[in-house]
């Protein structure tokens, strides 16, 4: 594993300036996992400073996660969030977004695998995850330089950076053009295979921090959750869960998954959670369950959960409404 902590830089002379311009007294510090000993310094820095700073010891996955409900609760003026870029909701406090990008040679990466990016083809699509995105429009250039026609996605309102993809969202990497292939900067392997059954390009990986490379091969996860759903083939009664996640609400796509599910002679029950999990959904008398909250959720540790867990595609798949298999997103 990666530790990502060391990586970033946070500008806590930056932060303060904006917290100031508020008139901010008491702010609420918002943490990614990778973040908190960083988010532990910036409450000290804050604290010296005159500003009364709560970090929030809650896990944070992302920007659709934002803590001003309890920001105002906690009384606090202000509502830092760390680690990730700015997303369009409806917030009750001000909110400072303090995406962090990571310390790595993206290009050094590129440049150690160009042998295998010229195997996508001349005329490739760049996407990146936030922690890059300040070097894409650098890996652009480099990569034109070696003579590739690189194509960069502006992506939809949900994301802030052209290029940048999120878990629940790749429309930056439909270009809408011709391109031969996919090219992703980053680590994990949720967003390579997101990417590549968006797009059904070939998708190479290259990750900066170790420099390797992977082509994305969507035919393991794809059958997976096939099981998955044959596994929810006879279910009758289906919970449907929501998330009370200010970013990761959906209540149109839940009626409608539960309109479906009705149609199709099955019962649904609406379930609204906070922290979605497996231990939370025992003592339920469900057969299977829909996740309309984050699309990871049921695909992450897929094997932890008891009964079987969809996204919204998987049910349409179910129900025999549609027949290619695709990664539940959300679109902004
Ligand atoms: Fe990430 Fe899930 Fe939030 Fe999307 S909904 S930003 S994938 S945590």
């Amino acid at each position: 594993g990666v530790k990502v902590s060391i990586l970033h830089e946070i500008p806590f002379q930056e932060i303060l300036q904006k917290i100031r311009e508020l008139n901010a007294k008491k702010v609420l510090i918002q943490t990614p996992e990778g973040l908190k000993k960083e988010a532990q310094a910036l409450a000290e820095f804050l604290g010296k400073n005159g500003v009364e700073a709560i970090i929030s010891g809650d896990i944070n996955y992302g920007a659709c996660d934002l803590a001003d409900r309890e920001a105002k609760m906690l009384g606090c003026d202000a509502l830092i969030h760390l680690g990730h870029s700015y997303m369009q909701l409806n917030l009750e406090v001000p909110t400072l977004f303090v995406p962090a990008f990571a310390k790595v040679d993206v290009v050094k990466a590129l440049e150690k695998n160009l042998n295998e990016i010229k195997k996508l083809g001349r005329k490739i699509a760049l996407v990146t995850t936030v922690q890059h995105i300040r070097d894409l429009e650098r890996a652009k250039q480099f990569l034109e330089g070696k003579g590739f026609r690189v194509f960069i996605g502006k992506g939809d309102n949900r994301v802030s950076f052209a290029g940048q993809i999120l878990g629940c969202n790749f429309t930056a990497a439909r270009v809408g053009r011709d391109v031969d292939g996919i090219l992703l900067i980053g680590a994990g392997y949720f967003h390579p295979i997101g990417v590549a059954l968006a797009t059904k390009k070939p998708t190479l990986a290259i990750n900066p921090y170790s420099g390797d490379f992977s082509w994305v091969n969507t035919e393991r996860i794809v059958r997976k959750r096939w099981g998955m759903v044959a596994k929810a083939y006879d279910a009758k009664k289906f919970g449907v869960i929501i998330s009370t996640k200010r970013g990761q609400l959906r209540l149109g796509e839940a009626k409608r998954i539960m309109k479906l599910l009705k149609e199709h002679g099955r019962e649904a029950q609406l379930i609204a959670m906070n922290y979605i999990s497996p231990e939370a959904l025992e003592g339920f008398d469900f057969d299977a369950y829909v996740v309309v909250a984050c699309p990871r959720v049921p695909i992450d540790d897929a094997e932890r959960w008891r009964k079987p867990i969809l996204t919204p595609p998987e049910v349409e798949l179910l129900l025999g409404l549609r027949e290619e298999y695709e990664f539940d997103e959300i679109l902004g």
